[in-house]
């Protein structure tokens, strides 16, 4: 099968790999399509533990398919099914795992991080995968490629839920890349007032306008930005982008009894951020951090999905055969269109 394998920093290949082996506690999944993420970006620049010369790590942790096969002694899964996969899997006995969060287990697997993930034409799942409920039934209104973005779209979910967006409040999201647009779709689910918008981008502005008529563009100075829609700052704030100096500024924004979110990790490099304490002290604010997603944060992003909730086809904004991961790779990391997706052959599905 054709894969796309890691083996060092910089070091991207289109493989022929043989299909994985399965035994009777495992699945077979061929992969219908697949997303590329910032980790992807990320893990190819700076190359990943996981990945080396003699072993090759195939990449991609947003992904659905089809059960093509199902082990013997797999109970509720069986070949035909459409499903996509949540990729973090826990040990299962810690106390995260436990309580429902195998995302902070602290011996966590993922798939396409620390296993081969989904950048292939099929990906094995490991009988903890299955056993812990990793994989996903898909409804019938879900596209794979709509059911590959689920990830990313449940990473915003778990933000936001520890965020605790409420009814009416105003809310300011910086960065409109992918991330940023998926947090406009579920702030405004949840009841935000009004969505202010910003970007470095003036192109990525424009483009999450034309997708949300209703959220206000800021270009330029934010808190100039904000006076001219009449506020003098927001409840809300969500960094959506790499950016240090966009975290420090983003307290000045905030009013009374605000809550922050950094979303997303900084380059090594620039990861420390000074930042002023006054702020958090005097207007008694909240910075709130995030990381994946529990399983039922997933399985229910798909049903917002399924269900009309959440458009999340919007995102999806070029497609590509495997062959052409390097126009894709170089396409996502320029930043272009928002979500680049590797589809695979839709038609029939083989039974093995
Ligand atoms: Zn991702
Ligand atoms: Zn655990």
């Amino acid at each position: 099968m054709k894969a796309i394998q890691l083996y060092e920093a910089g070091h991207l290949q289109l493989a022929d790999v043989p299909v994985p082996e399965i035994n009777e506690h495992e699945l077979l999944i061929k992969v219908r399509a697949a997303s590329i993420c910032g980790t992807d970006i990320r893990m190819w620049k700076n190359g990943a533990a996981a990945a080396s010369k003699d072993h090759p790590l195939i990449l991609g942790h947003e992904f659905a398919g089809d059960i093509v096969k199902a082990g013997k002694a797999v109970r509720g899964y069986q070949a035909g099914e459409r499903v996509s996969v949540a990729p973090n899997v826990g040990c299962g006995h810690c106390d995260a795992c436990v309580s429902g969060n195998t995302h902070l287990c602290q011996e966590m697997q993922a798939f396409g991080v620390t296993m081969d993930g989904g950048f292939a034409e099929y990906v094995r799942v490991p009988e903890e995968a299955v056993v812990q409920g990793n994989v996903l039934k898909l409804g019938d209104d879900i596209s794979y490629e709509a059911a590959a973005l689920v990830e990313p779209l449940s990473c915003v979910y778990n933000g936001q839920m520890l965020l605790g967006i409420r009814p009416g409040d105003d809310v300011l999201i910086i960065g409109l890349g992918p991330i940023g647009i998926m947090h406009i779709m579920m702030a405004e689910l949840l009841g935000a007032k009004k969505i202010y918008v910003s970007d470095l981008s003036e192109e990525r502005t424009a483009q999450a306008c034309r997708m949300f008529p209703q959220v206000k563009p800021i270009r330029g100075n934010v808190p100039e930005g904000l006076a001219a829609y009449g506020l003098s700052g927001v409840d809300i704030c969500i960094i959506a982008a790499p950016a240090p100096d966009a975290q420090a500024a983003s307290l000045e924004y905030m009013n009374m009894n605000g809550k922050l979110l950094f979303f997303g990790g900084l380059p090594d490099h620039k990861k420390i951020v000074p930042i002023n304490t006054n702020l958090i002290h005097y207007r008694q604010l909240t910075i709130q951090g995030c990381t994946r997603q529990s399983i039922s944060a997933y399985r229910l992003c798909a049903r917002l999905v399924n269900d009309g909730r959440i458009p999340l086809d919007l995102i999806m904004s070029d497609s590509y055969p495997i062959e052409d991961y390097e126009r894709a790779y170089q396409n996502a990391a320029s930043a272009k269109g928002l979500k680049h997706v590797f589809r695979f052959d839709q038609a029939g599905s083989e039974e093995q």
